[in-house]
């Protein structure tokens, strides 16, 4: 079967860019595993274009009226719910994730957007009357200027919408540079944005590799850098943008454990270790990847999960009784795969063989894995797989479970599970991890709250969207004012007190 190949480009002050990409790549749909468009890819030069008209865009859109700002969120939010259905079938096709997740992605990022239609109220400052005697002093907060998103493959429009919509509701007018894989989302989101009424050259997007993220990354208009992707990538933006003098907030990837204790509702906790580790094909940065399973939790545990497994339907993400897509690319595909054989190979128990129960076709596909007796010292447990795959470790008690959580190199999430409170407000406290979970196993936070790891999991001091994420999109200044009154106006050379 034959598919028309869309060309995918850049969208620049509203309009697609008119160039001539001297670099392309192809897009693939993971699910029959054709091609399905070919992406211009920026040179330094268009990343310098785009960021142009970005700059001259800004000085205006930061003038723009709060309320003027607010309005073009709310209707973008209309919008969105309007063609929602759209989005999560654009989503699918070049990601894979069935449409059902595509969609709880789009409602998700919907929530930041609906936090940022609240900007008027988000930018208050403070006001203190009569600090010194005719002295007023208040606090204000203004946009950077241009700011830049650079973002991963597997959430093609929450990611960033958890950028843009804060970004421009505080008056940054924005460059996104999505993931090359599926970029056709970021192309959808800037038509909805023009039609919503914001104005050309405020959104921008620059499709590309390597060398489109370098540009930005040097490109001396662009005030601040947010990053979601891999952790070698994470750093490696934080620590070149930073050198630059820019502002950034790099998160990473993760390896997220889930306690299971054995006074825990073992039922529920199957569920929510197969919902969280395969659910879009274990390609999110908040699945689970590893339970730790306490005492005589694990027989029963590993036996619920494996029990479940089974009935998890592998297919094309367009259908509608499917639960699991296929993976993003066949490179990934085959690299998750082979840790399948290198677990058996250090000694893991494989319980079940995701290569076993793989749909036929040309599709990315490999069916759901567990793994049981997983060690640390085994590669399925120090990388993020980023795969239907589930490592099962058993340890004796408490103690160990959270020193396993606390040694390891990365903390975007983590739960307990239990029916112990004491235990786990201890473990609130004792664990190092940005997001906890307690009997919940992906903790992703609400959008009126920020969402964030710790370790290798995040570079920079700051969390992305909520209120951490007004903060990152704005700049301080406090401003102290008299106005003229001869009664208190004499010649001082002294340094400033208070009266
Ligand atoms: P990735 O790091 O490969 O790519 C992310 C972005 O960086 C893309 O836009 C890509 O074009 C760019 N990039 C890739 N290689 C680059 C290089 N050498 N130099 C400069 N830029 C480069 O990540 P991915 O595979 O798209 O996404 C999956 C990863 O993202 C996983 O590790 C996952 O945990 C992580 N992730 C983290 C979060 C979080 O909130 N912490 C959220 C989603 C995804």
């Amino acid at each position: 079967m034959s598919t028309e190949i869309k060309r995918i480009t850049h969208l620049v002050g509203g309009s697609p860019w008119t160039g001539v990409a001297e670099r392309t790549s192809k897009v693939y749909n993971p699910a029959t595993g054709q091609v399905t468009g070919e992406l211009d890819l920026a040179s330094a030069a268009t990343v310098d274009e785009v960021v142009k008209v970005a700059h001259e865009t800004s000085k205006a859109w930061a003038q723009t009226s709060l309320t003027k700002r607010a309005q073009v969120l709310f209707a973008y939010r209309e919008l969105v719910n309007r063609d929602k259905e759209r989005i999560a079938a654009i989503i699918t096709a070049e990601h894979g994730k069935v449409l059902s997740d595509a969609l709880g992605e789009v409602t998700r990022g919907l929530e930041v957007i609906e936090f940022a239609c609240g900007i008027p109220h988000l930018l208050k400052g403070s006001m203190s009357e009569q600090a010194s005697t005719g002295i007023d002093v208040y606090s204000i907060r203004q946009p950077l200027g241009v700011v830049a998103g650079i973002t991963p493959f597997n959430f093609p429009a929450m990611v960033p919408m958890w950028m843009w919509a804060p970004a421009l509701a505080c008056g940054n007018t924005f460059v996104l540079k999505p993931a090359e894989k599926d970029p056709s989302a970021s192309v959808y989101t800037a038509e909805l944005l023009k039609e919503a009424g914001v104005p050309d050259g405020v959104f921008n997007v620059v499709h590309g590799d390597k060398v489109a993220v370098d540009s930005v990354l040097e490109h001396p208009e662009i005030a601040a850098v947010s990053f979601v992707g891999s952790t070698p990538i994470a750093r490696y933006v934080y620590e070149t943008g930073t050198k630059t003098g820019k502002r950034v907030q790099a998160l990473g990837g993760a390896k997220n454990h889930m306690i299971v204790l054995p006074d825990a509702d073992i039922e529920m906790a199957a569920d929510a270790a197969v919902s969280a580790a395969y659910g879009s094909a274990g390609e999110r940065c908040m699945a689970i990847s590893q339970v730790v399973a306490v005492g005589d939790a694990a027989d029963r545990l590993v036996k619920a999960i494996e029990d479940r497994l089974p009935k998890i339907k592998v297919g094309n993400g367009l259908e509608a009784d499917v639960e699991m897509g296929p993976l993003v690319t066949r490179e990934h595909r085959d690299k998750v795969a082979s840790y399948i054989e290198g677990a058996r190979e250090q000694g893991a128990e494989v319980v079940a063989d995701g290569r076993e129960n793989t749909p036929e076709g040309d599709g990315f596909f490999l069916g759901v894995s567990l793994l049981d007796n997983v060690t640390p010292e085994m590669d399925a447990y120090k990388d993020e797989i980023f795969g239907p795959v589930l490592g099962v470790t058993r340890v004796g008690t408490y103690d160990e479970a959270v020193k396993l959580v606390n040694d390891n190199p990365y903390g975007n999430g983590t739960a307990i599970f239990t029916r112990d409170g004491g235990v786990a407000r201890q473990f609130q406290f004792d664990v190092q991890a940005g997001m906890v979970g307690i009997n919940v196993p992906i903790p992703v936070p609400v959008a009126y709250y920020s969402f964030g790891g710790w370790k290798n999991s995040l570079f920079g001091d700051s969390h992305v969207y909520g209120p951490e994420g007004i903060n990152f999109y704005t700049r301080g200044k406090v401003v102290t004012s008299r106005w003229p009154d001869p009664a208190t106006s004499k010649v001082d050379l002294g340094f400033p007190q208070t009266r």
